[in-house]
């Protein structure tokens, strides 16, 4: 039955065509390995909008593993795996490829989208991975300028200096560089205002908390203006509800994200709003 809806994924249609896996279901690292052959990984894309107009500005890429049997398999349940079992680089191609190749089928549509990219710590190890990118991006003829690579706050505890070597190398090859789940990882406030970033996301457990507890939301205010301070763009994920949305928007945030105004869905379901 999951096959059918995996057809029906190819053509237009909700996200939620897709049942979830059920959650006794532990992949391992070999049924991974046969579902990044065999194309089963793909990128849902979850749309990021301004603040104050709500209009689309980008969208970030999100893994989700399309299996036959089981079905949507999240990337919470395979991105640590692949991490742990040197799958990782593998993984990261491939989404990267099929991201950007999507995002230059809609270049040629005459679309111009921003795209957020999920980049894992371990991936912060490789000298080489900022002009892997560049070329990559011009296999697909995407600007670097139009991606953003969102990297978890909880990448940044390990050797700091080679990974600013990195980052700052991905910068000057004019990539967006936001620091993802900001608040819950073990980054310094000096790595902060040392990494080259463009970006702040206020993390979802912060904005879940903010409407019924003052701590979370003295977190949420003092992140923006922490980030607006550093001259970053802030970005507040994880908005569901009307009144989050006003809370961050009146403190001055730039872009949202959340299922209030956009789930991830299949590339063949995004639309771009066309003026
Ligand atoms: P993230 O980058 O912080 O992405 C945001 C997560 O929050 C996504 O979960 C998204 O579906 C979910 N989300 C968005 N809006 C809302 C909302 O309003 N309410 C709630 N409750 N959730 C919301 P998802 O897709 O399960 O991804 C989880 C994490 O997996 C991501 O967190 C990211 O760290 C990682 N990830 C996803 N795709 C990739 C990838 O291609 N590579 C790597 N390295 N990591 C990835
Ligand atoms: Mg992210
Ligand atoms: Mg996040
Ligand atoms: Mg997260």
């Amino acid at each position: 039955a999951v096959y059918d809806r995996l057809a029906a994924i190819q053509a237009p249609c909700p996200p939620s065509a897709v049942e979830k896996a059920p959650d006794r279901y532990r992949p391992d690292t070999e049924a991974l390995g046969n579902a990044l052959d065999d194309g089963h990984v793909v990128p849902w894309f979850q749309a990021k909008f301004c603040a104050k107009t709500r209009k689309i500005l980008g969208a970030e890429v999100l893994a989700r593993w399309i299996h036959p049997e089981h079905g949507m398999v999240g990337p919470d349940r395979f991105i640590g795996l692949a991490e742990r079992d040197g799958m990782i680089d593998r993984l990261t191609d491939s989404m990267f490829r099929q991201a950007l190749a999507q995002c230059g089928e809609w270049r040629k549509a005459g679309l111009s989208p921003k795209v957020a990219l999920n980049l894992s710590p371990h991936m912060l190890l490789n000298l080489d991975l900022p002009d892997a990118l560049v070329d990559m991006a011009r296999d697909y003829g995407v600007p670097p300028e139009q991606i953003t690579i969102e990297i978890t706050e909880t990448a940044l505890a390990g050797d700091f200096t080679s990974q600013l070597d990195i980052l700052t190398r991905l910068r000057m090859r004019r990539f967006g560089l936001s620091i993802d789940d900001f608040g819950t990882g073990y980054s310094s406030l000096k790595q902060l205002q040392q990494g080259p970033f463009t970006e702040l996301k206020v993390d979802q457990s912060f904005i879940a908390r903010a409407m019924i507890e003052e701590g979370a939301r003295a977190i949420v205010e003092s992140s923006i203006a922490l980030g607006h301070r550093l001259g970053l763009k802030v970005v507040a994920e994880g908005i569901e509800t009307e009144e989050q949305m006003r809370l961050v928007a009146d403190l001055g945030c730039e872009e949202v994200q959340g299922f209030l105004l956009a789930r991830p869905c299949a590339a063949q379901s995004f639309v771009w709003p066309t003026s």
